[in-house]
């Protein structure tokens, strides 16, 4: 049933916060009938910047190794890809640059889990939502997105409309839709991430108002579960790829940074 997809948003242990090893996502991706995966896990940062929940400089060559090994040994039986979930934070654009020089990636991701020093992604700073406006939160959120995709760094823009993810949705939509007139005009993709389908506000990012919207720009889409565990891998992908489809948009991969079908 999902021959053919691809999942393009997974994690490894090395980030601190998921559990399995890579050649268990594989086998799991194997045993689900997906036809290949890209590890995407959260790249490393400039030591000040949420070191805890991802790997360290120090630690990149390992996670290469590790996917390399993971290619090999699944080789001609599922397509084994090394990608990154890269970060967008004013200030760090050139230390991710010289990360994404170093090695031979086949997909970034370029995603947005902090306005100013806010984590606004994690359960533990959740309450911090009720003292903001949220249209203003929104606003500058999307802000940001338009940087990560002027940026120049990524193949897409990973989780969209993030900030949703504990219920607190968008009142307006006009930032949001001048993000992805951004998107468009980079030639970039975006990430659909069925992990919101995990989280309280039960949607997949984006949005399907979202999803229609990036359609009529002309964008592409990269499945992906952002699996933290491998029971997670290839997450409601026939589900995803029916809405997608429903309207009429194109479902993509990339291979060496280049954007596949
Ligand atoms: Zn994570
Ligand atoms: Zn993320």
């Amino acid at each position: 049933m999902l021959s053919r997809l691809f999942d393009s948003h997974l994690h490894t242990p090395l980030c601190g916060h998921a559990t399995g090893t890579p050649r268990e996502y594989a086998q799991a991706a194997l045993d689900t009938g997906l036809v290949g995966l890209c590890f995407t896990d959260h790249c490393p940062m400039p030591a000040w910047y949420d070191a805890p929940w991802r790997m360290r400089l120090d630690q990149l060559r390992e996670y290469v190794d590790e996917v390399r090994a993971v290619q090999a040994e699944f080789a001609g039986r599922l397509d084994v890809r090394l990608g990154l979930e890269a970060d967008f934070h004013p200030g760090t654009e050139r230390f991710v640059e010289g990360l994404l020089n170093a090695h031979d990636w086949d997909y970034v991701i370029g995603s947005v889990h902090y306005i100013g020093a806010w984590g606004f992604d994690n359960p533990e700073f959740v309450a911090e939502y009720e003292a903001r406006d949220l249209a203003g939160l929104y606003g500058d959120y999307y802000a940001l997105i338009e940087g990560a995709a002027r940026s120049g760094l990524f193949d897409s823009i990973g989780h969209l409309d993030l900030p949703k993810k504990f219920g607190h949705r968008d009142p307006g939509g006009a930032a949001a839709l001048r993000a992805l007139d951004a998107v468009a005009e980079a030639g970039l993709s975006l990430d659909f991430n069925t992990a919101g389908w995990r989280k309280p506000v039960a949607e997949a990012y984006p949005s399907p108002d979202l999803v229609a919207e990036a359609v009529k720009r002309g964008i592409g889409f990269v499945l992906g579960s952002d699996a933290h565990q491998p029971g997670e891998v290839g997450y409601r992908f026939a589900e995803a790829a029916a809405l997608i489809a429903g309207v009429g948009g194109q479902i993509v991969t990339y291979v060496g940074r280049v954007r596949q079908g």
